[in-house]
């Protein structure tokens, strides 16, 4: 059941109808359901309980602080790109023996917060950041422990923006390069061997990409052990798919038990870094209809929230499905409308020729499956400061990150000395080390 239903002819977020937080608030936010993403990792635990993994929850989904804490207390991990995400699940109460480090373009700086932390493993995607995470680690007398993600050459079937899989994308290294990069990592001593990991792409609807994946990862874990190296985890990623409304989410259960038949058999720890799947559909972006503008070919819905707010549907060009915040009565048929933003840019459309019910200024619209890849992705372009966010639990709710002071971020900025302003320390200007 969703968290996000109709009551007495108002749109809830659980007990908390829309239109009252949207009063409260004012629009454009985002609202996210505690329940939804409780149960939503309730049910992927339950699916891979008996594999007793390790799941870190992927912070780029969203790094709020309330839904990072709202999955530790559930007992997940984090699996974190940056130094930025490190701190933030540290922050959010993350044991740091339950994070995982992956991306490709570690710093030095990154690489020794993380060591100071005593984190979990680190995912190692090139032989150089192999080496320099070796010469961090002896710098501080330790040895990182490191699953070296491979690329298995996979085509994840999924938008081509999220496909990391396949051997021309930037993403892990070359299956056919992972013995050698293996046979260098033993020879460090800054380095600990401890796993594989691999993560081919997000949004997969069609798990065969799974099956080949998890196949090649555990033949390659098992050529490793005959080697001699200590494969004691696998990391088999994310990027289980959501329903966004227009197509079927693949099934929990069948994508956990690909894994229970293929990688478990290997007989080393399993780790799951599932994002979406945890947030996706927990959180919807509630907007208001600012115009409605008849064109010579097209209805067009102009709303307060644009792409600043929301990326998804101009990046991937992803579908959203739109709710009315007021259960529609009338018996009158749909029209179809385009729901634009007030953004200057024509990808700053979130629905195209979708039909909704009869729409007018003032109307308050819930933009769905916005909890992932959502909030995370905003920015000030326009200089319009990202929506905030607000969580709800129950008839309770919280504001999780009020809206933006633009002032303070002008203030912020500084007028050069050449046109008569005063000039910013450098070490101002290079902020606080990562
Ligand atoms: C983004 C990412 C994930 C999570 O992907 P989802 O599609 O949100 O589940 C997991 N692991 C790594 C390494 C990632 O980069």
């Amino acid at each position: 059941m969703s968290a996000f239903a109709y009551r007495g002819g108002r749109l809830m977020a659980e007990d908390v109808p829309l239109s009252r937080l949207a009063a409260e608030i004012g629009t454009p936010f985002y609202c996210y359901s505690s329940s939804a993403i409780e149960a939503q990792y309730a049910a992927f635990a339950g699916a891979v309980a008996d594999l007793d993994p390790l799941i870190c929850y992927s912070v780029k989904a969203n790094g709020n602080q309330a839904v990072i804490a709202t999955l530790a207390r559930q007992g997940a991990g984090a699996d974190v790109v940056s130094g930025g995400e490190l701190k933030r699940a540290l922050a959010a109460g993350v044991p740091a023996g339950k994070i995982i480090f992956a991306g490709i373009g570690k710093t030095a700086g990154e690489m020794a917060a993380a060591l100071d932390a005593g984190i979990l493993q680190f995912n190692v995607e090139s032989a150089p950041e192999l080496e320099e995470l070796n010469r961090v680690a002896l710098s501080k007398g330790v040895r990182a422990p490191v699953a070296i993600r491979i690329n298995p050459d996979v085509d994840a079937l999924t938008h081509a923006k999220i496909a990391t899989g396949k051997a021309e994308n930037k993403f892990g290294i070359d299956l056919p390069h992972a013995p050698e990069v293996y046979a260098r990592a033993r020879s460090l001593s800054g380095i600990e061997i401890v796993g594989i990991a691999v993560h081919i792409g997000s949004q997969l609807a069609d798990l065969s990409p799974y099956r080949t994946a998890f196949t090649r990862v555990a033949d390659l874990a098992r050529a490793l052990k005959a080697q001699g190296h200590p494969i004691r985890r696998l990391a088999l990623g994310g990027g289980l798919g959501i329903g966004y409304g227009s197509e079927p989410a693949p099934s929990i259960a069948e994508y956990a038990s690909l894994a229970r038949s293929i990688a478990a058999p290997v007989g080393a720890a399993l780790a799951f870094e599932p994002g979406r799947l945890l947030v996706g559909n927990a959180g919807v972006l509630v907007t208001r209809i600012l115009y409605v503008k008849q064109g010579i070919t097209r209805r067009f819905v102009i709303v307060d929230a644009g792409m600043n707010d929301l990326l998804r549907p101009a990046l991937y060009d992803a579908f959203h499905a739109i709710m009315p915040v007021a259960q529609p009565v009338s018996a009158e048929p749909p029209q179809l409308v385009d729901v634009v933003g007030p953004i200057c840019e024509s990808a700053d459309v979130f629905a195209v020729q979708r039909p909704l019910p009869p729409l007018a200024a003032g109307d308050l619209l819930a933009i769905c499956s916005a909890g992932a890849y959502g909030a995370v992705m905003s920015s000030f372009y326009n200089a319009r400061p990202p929506a905030p966010e607000i969580m709800v639990r129950g008839s309770d709710h919280a504001i999780v990150r009020p809206r933006a002071d633009l002032d303070a971020i002008i203030a912020d900025e500084r007028i050069p000395g050449w046109l008569g302003g005063a000039p910013v320390a450098a070490s101002r200007a290079a902020g606080s080390k990562r």
